[in-house]
């Protein structure tokens, strides 16, 4: 069971965290400016040297607070993103930016992702400027812009003020604290790669004509491509079990006895592949909740988010697209990745590339150069303390290494050889999770003051003298 009793360190985050949720950084357009100003506030009292950098558009704005160290040692980062995704106001049954606090949960649009571990990581640098511990090393909080979408974000910062976020290692968000039905956490998961996201299009061609003398389907641009995402939609890429994977399924399995191990050891007899197939359809009717995370981590993933065609209701129009989002695991390439959906598809007639604004070869260079990026390593000073910490808050916890399933800020440091480890930094389940990007988001409040005393021992651990 968790040990964290109700203290004031913990109700100091939860109260950040409602403030936090009351600045409607909504992106698109992803107006941080206010949230900037507002971290200024809290940081500046506290004697912490602060920045504010503004990107061109005068919207998208990052906040970096820097708690000096004696500089014996390279700075910790903690990252947080201050943009959130939109919300469907009607589908809340509160108000989405109100920051309310309810039966035991804070309700609002990034209470999980991100401004709840905003509020923790912010709260964790605070603690260590008020408590005046002396430090080995700067501790850097950096509250960024453009995370959800958007140009502006970290990477687009460290292309010109690296100096600012240069560090040993860092943390941001990625791997879940999964909570059991009976509230115990028995796994930290902390994401050390993430898959690369890849976003493909499908086009054809055909002739237009009035709508009243229909086309055979197969001639007309919108048949066509019907028909190659009826075969991309029911496409299963095989399972290809990376190091991550392989230890977040043996945890999943050490904590499941039953269905779930023994779904989990046919799905490991990689050899026999019907097997392992069979493996996997056990594994998502043992772990129903589970099935989108489980899946997303043992395949090459393809979602059909967009499809345009058409101009007016009695026309059949000459051209059809589709757009493909595929989230590639590492080691994937785009030029398998194309082959695949043009075999599945198995017509010419159907264009597939890159849907880029720049050249083709440009664009499969930047994917190549994405997935060559290294893992960050476990052995760092910063994955040992996360380690050591979660077995003090969390006694029954295991912490595993995994792979994310999304894409994060994390890559602008991973590029540069920085390890970054990503958390929520609260024990969370299936019915948050769901919250994340959907309806009434939140996180609970006994969660947060867990993570808050996680993270503000990682820190001690890490950068006290
Ligand atoms: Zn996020």
């Amino acid at each position: 069971m968790p040990v964290t009793a109700p203290n004031a360190e913990g109700a100091r985050t939860v109260a950040l965290l409602q403030q936090l949720i009351r600045f409607d950084t909504s992106n698109p357009t992803g107006d941080t400016a206010a949230l900037a100003a507002f971290l200024r506030t809290q940081f500046e009292p506290l004697g912490v040297q602060t920045d504010v950098i503004v990107a061109p558009n005068g919207k998208a704005v990052h906040f970096i607070a820097r708690l000096k160290g004696d500089g014996s040692k390279k700075p910790v980062l903690l990252a947080a993103h201050a943009d959130v995704v939109p919300v469907e106001r009607d589908k809340w049954s509160v108000e989405p930016f109100a920051g309310i606090e309810k039966d035991g949960f804070v309700y609002g649009r990034g209470a999980m992702d991100f401004k709840g571990g905003m509020a923790v990581f912010a709260r964790a640098v605070m603690r260590l400027a008020e408590q005046k511990v002396p430090l080995a090393r700067d501790v850097i909080f950096l509250a960024e812009a453009d995370e959800e979408e958007g140009q502006y974000n970290t990477s687009w910062l460290a292309k010109d003020h690296w100096d600012k976020m240069d560090a040993e290692f860092a943390l941001n968000e990625g791997g879940y604290i999964l909570q059991g039905a009976d509230g115990a956490v028995r796994q930290v998961n902390v994401t050390t790669v993430e898959k690369t996201s890849v976003v493909l299009r499908l086009r054809t061609n055909g002739p237009v004509g009035h709508a009243s003398r229909p086309l055979p389907s197969n001639e007309t641009a919108n048949g066509k491509l019907i028909a190659a995402l009826e075969k991309l939609s029911v496409h299963e890429p095989g399972i290809r079990l990376i190091p991550q994977t392989r230890g977040y399924l043996e945890a999943l399995a050490r904590q499941n006895p039953g269905p779930t191990a023994n779904a989990v050891r046919k799905i490991f007899a990689v050899a026999d592949g019907r097997t392992q197939a069979l493996g996997e359809r056990e594994l998502m009717a043992a772990q129903p909740a589970n099935a989108p995370l489980l899946r997303a981590l043992m395949h090459n993933t393809m979602a059909i988010t967009m499809i345009k065609s058409g101009q007016a209701a009695n026309v059949i129009p000459g051209q059809a697209e589709a757009i493909i989002n595929a989230r590639l695991l590492p080691g994937a390439t785009t030029d398998q990745l194309i082959d695949e959906v043009r075999r599945v598809v198995g017509d010419d007639a159907v264009n597939v590339d890159f849907a880029t604004p720049v050249s083709q070869e440009a664009t499969r260079k930047y994917y190549q150069a994405k997935s060559n990026i290294p893992e960050s390593s476990t052995d760092t000073e910063l994955y040992r303390a996360l380690r050591t910490q979660a077995a003090a808050v969390w006694p029954q916890a295991q912490v595993v290494p995994v792979l994310f399933e999304a894409g994060t800020d994390a890559v602008a440091w991973r590029e540069r050889g920085v390890p970054v480890y990503g958390i929520y930094p609260y024990p969370l389940d299936a019915d948050i999770l769901k919250g994340m990007h959907g309806h009434d988001e939140r996180i609970a409040v006994r969660s947060l003051y867990e993570g808050t005393d996680w993270v503000y021992r990682v820190l001690l651990d890490v950068a006290k003298k």
